[in-house]
């Protein structure tokens, strides 16, 4: 009796592998071409055990040595619709060939942004329909690699894959290292070539809830909070943060017009804390020591740009007013004698803080508002920022102030689209290189 179960048993292990079936099948879009790196997952309809992979550079995925079961199949890739096919049977020794044809499911949203005096500035702005819209939405989304993966895909190479080193389309596909190899010049290369995520060994994941909080924080996020939520150090964390503040810098290079206020401001002064080479590093402004002078320029009803100033001299005043508004327009200062001799160039009108804030249009308490904002922020979230630094702080509170008509999907989406085209190196970022200031 005992001999011949194990009889049986052994015929089982031995019959398992031919006893098993495979399920295959090619994904492509409306047009009928391949659609790579789409996320293709199984789930046995009975035991609702699943199993993933990533669709290869013809678009096409494979299981092999399954079960015989009842399968659902699921694909999903950003810019399209999710297809599940339910009730796919693989009987034993049998292989199931299973095509998808996904259909578009990006929106593309027409975004008029509100610029009183001016045209109204319109927009595209490309939200797939699966993006996480909160933060708990895209942290668990950002929790699975190869959706992150080809969300980031999306952005990078919106027109399909291509080698940043000769330029050939079409790579394949190495789906279990996620990276790619150019058929032409035989390279190999990841998602993060080129970008400002360039030699990093921190997971897309992460990299990609930072982004959404450094994008939507309203009053920052420090590196601490970051290190605390990713689990990685505070110096990682720091260098996170940098690199994706350059992905926040204004690429919209049109210059203000209308009406146009212009003020100065003095960020620092917590020099007390410093170590004695740190406070000699620090930049100082004209008449006001440890500080450092900032020259905000900002169009009612439209964007601001901020900047690093050596002082507030003259020359360096008026270079950024010059640099940043258009001619002829309604430009709004206070009553300090650098901002002399623009009248020639501009509808030039002085409030005199001395005397009123106030006096009809004649005022800069647009500026003073997005002044408030910045300060609370260095703060409340960072303490202090070395004047070296202090530009990159400009850039992400301009930047969440420039799009505060978005919402968080949207304004995520724009920094994603930038970070594609962006790259910072350890020595650029710890002035080992030069980096420019404005
Ligand atoms: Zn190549």
């Amino acid at each position: 009796m005992r001999s011949v179960s194990l009889f049986v048993l052994s015929a089982v292990l031995l019959s398992a592998q031919s006893f098993q079936g495979s399920l295959r099948g090619r994904v492509v879009d409306p047009n009928g071409a391949s659609v790579p790196v789409a996320k293709i997952t199984i789930v046995d309809e009975g035991t609702s055990i699943s199993r993933s992979t990533l669709t290869s550079n013809e678009g096409e995925y494979t299981f092999a040595s399954l079960t015989p079961a009842t399968y659902s199949v699921l694909a999903e890739t950003p810019g399209f619709k999710r297809l599940e096919r339910k009730g796919v049977v693989v009987s034993t020794q049998s292989s199931v060939t299973v095509d998808l044809a996904l259909e578009i499911g990006q929106v593309t949203e027409q975004i008029k942004v509100r610029n009183h005096l001016t045209h109204p500035r319109v927009r595209r702005i490309i939200v797939s329909m699966e993006a996480p819209k909160t933060l708990m939405e895209a942290i668990k989304y950002f929790s699975d690699p190869d959706r992150t993966l080809q969300f980031f895909v999306a952005y990078r190479w919106p027109k399909g894959v291509e080698c940043p080193y000769c330029e050939a389309k079409e790579p394949m596909f190495l789906a279990t290292r996620r990276i790619w190899k150019c058929r032409k010049c035989r390279k190999q290369f990841s998602v993060k070539i080129g970008t400002i995520f360039n030699e990093s060994p921190i997971g897309l994941d992460k990299w990609m809830t930072a982004a959404w909080l450094i994008a939507n924080c309203k009053n920052g996020v420090s590196s601490y909070e970051i290190a605390r939520d990713l689990g990685v150090t505070q110096k990682t964390a720091w260098f996170m943060l940098q690199r994706l503040r350059l992905a926040l810098q204004d690429d919209d290079g049109g210059k203000l017009s209308g009406e146009v206020e212009v003020d100065e401001t003095f960020i620092g002064g917590k020099a007390r804390n410093m170590h004695v080479e740190k406070r000699k590093r620090r930049i100082t402004g004209t008449g006001t020591k440890d500080k450092t002078a900032v020259i905000g320029i900002i169009e009612r009803g439209g964007r601001v740009r901020a900047a690093v100033v050596p002082n507030r001299r003259k020359s360096a005043l008026q270079h950024q007013v010059r640099k940043h508004v258009q001619a002829g327009s309604a430009l709004y200062t206070d009553a300090l004698l650098s901002y002399e001799g623009l009248a020639g160039e501009y509808a030039h009108q002085v409030i005199d803080h001395a005397v009123s804030y106030v006096d009809g249009a004649v005022h800069t308490n647009t500026l003073e508002n997005f002044w408030s904002l910045l300060k609370r922020g260095i703060a409340g979230t960072y303490v202090s920022v070395e004047p070296f630094h202090l530009f990159r702080y400009l850039d992400e509170q301009a930047f969440r102030y420039n799009e505060r008509e978005l919402n968080d999907s949207q304004r995520f989406s724009i920094v994603c689209k930038r970070i594609a085209g962006r790259r910072l190196t350890w020595n650029k970022l710890t002035g080992k290189e030069p980096t420019p200031t404005e």
